[in-house]
C-alpha cells in the first residue's frame, strides 16, 4: 500500500529540506508544486507563463493548474509509490480535490506533519536565502553567510536570490499562508488523518529525527 504524507507549514518552515531528507529515508517521492512551477517558468511553457505573474506577486496559482500537476503525478511517476506533498494543498478547494483523488485511487492519507516557525524567523530565513546557480549550494545571509558577500564558497560563482524572496513578496506570501492555507489544519483535524505539530525552529537533524519518530510510532 502506498503511504502519502502532507508536509505542511508556512513558507520558510523547512518543508523542502525536511521533505527531501524524509523522502530519501523512507523511500518515498517528494512532490513540491513550487518546484514544478519554477521549472515550468524556467522552460517558458504555457503553464509557466500563466503561473509566473502569481508567483512573482507572492499570490497563489489557480487551483485548477495545481490540481492538474498533482493528478498527472499520481497517475504517472507516483502511481505505485507514496508521496510527500510539499507546498500542497494550499487552499480548501485543493484539499477537497486531493481527498477525492486519493479516495478514487484508494490511497489513504497517512499523516499531516505541520512544521511550526515564528514569523520573525521565517522572514529572515526567506529574505536571507541565497543560492548558487553554479553548484546549487545554499546560504543565508543571517544564519549561514558565504565567506565573501555574494559569492559561493564552493565554486566562486555569484549567488542569487529567488524572485519571490524579496522582503515585500515574503510579507505577502506569509499573509496568504495565514489567510488561505493555515485554516486547512482544521479541515484535517476533522478528518481521520493524524495531524502532528513539530517545532521547526530546532536544527535540521533534530526536526528530521522527530518526524521519523512520529511516523514510526
Ligand atoms: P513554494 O516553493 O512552495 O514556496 O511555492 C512558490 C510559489 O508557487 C507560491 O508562492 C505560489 O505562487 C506557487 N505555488 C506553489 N504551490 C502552490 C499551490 N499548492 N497552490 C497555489 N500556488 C502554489
Amino acid at each position: 500500500m502506498t503511504r502519502d504524507l502532507i508536509l505542511f507549514g508556512p513558507p520558510g518552515a523547512g518543508k523542502g529540506t525536511q521533505g527531501a531528507l524524509l523522502a530519501e529515508r523512507l523511500g518515498l517521492l517528494r512532490l513540491s508544486t513550487g518546484d514544478v512551477l519554477r521549472d515550468a517558468v524556467r522552460r517558458g511553457t504555457a503553464m509557466g507563463r500563466e503561473a509566473q505573474r502569481y508567483m512573482d506577486a507572492g499570490d497563489l496559482v489557480p487551483d485548477d493548474v495545481i490540481i492538474g500537476i498533482v493528478r498527472d503525478y499520481l497517475a504517472g511517476e507516483a502511481a505505485d509509490t507514496g508521496v510527500i506533498f510539499d507546498g500542497f494543498p494550499r487552499t480548501l478547494p485543493q484539499a477537497k480535490r486531493l481527498d477525492d483523488l486519493l479516495e478514487e485511487l484508494n490511497r489513504p492519507l497517512q499523516a499531516v506533519l505541520v512544521l511550526e516557525v515564528e514569523s520573525d524567523v521565517l522572514i529572515k530565513r526567506l529574505s536571507g536565502r541565497r543560492s548558487c546557480a553554479g553548484c546549487g549550494a545554499t546560504y543565508n545571509v543571517y544564519f549561514d553567510p558565504p565567506r565573501e558577500e555574494g559569492l559561493c564558497d564552493r565554486c566562486g560563482a555569484a549567488l542569487s536570490q529567488r524572485a519571490d524572496d524579496d522582503p515585500a513578496t515574503v510579507q505577502r506570501r506569509l499573509a496568504v499562508y495565514a489567510e488561505q492555507t493555515e485554516p486547512l489544519i482544521v479541515h484535517y483535524r476533522k478528518s481521520d488523518t493524524d495531524v502532528h505539530h513539530i517545532d521547526g525552529e530546532q536544527s535540521v537533524d533534530h526536526v528530521q529525527r522527530e518526524l521519523v519518530e512520529l511516523l514510526e510510532e
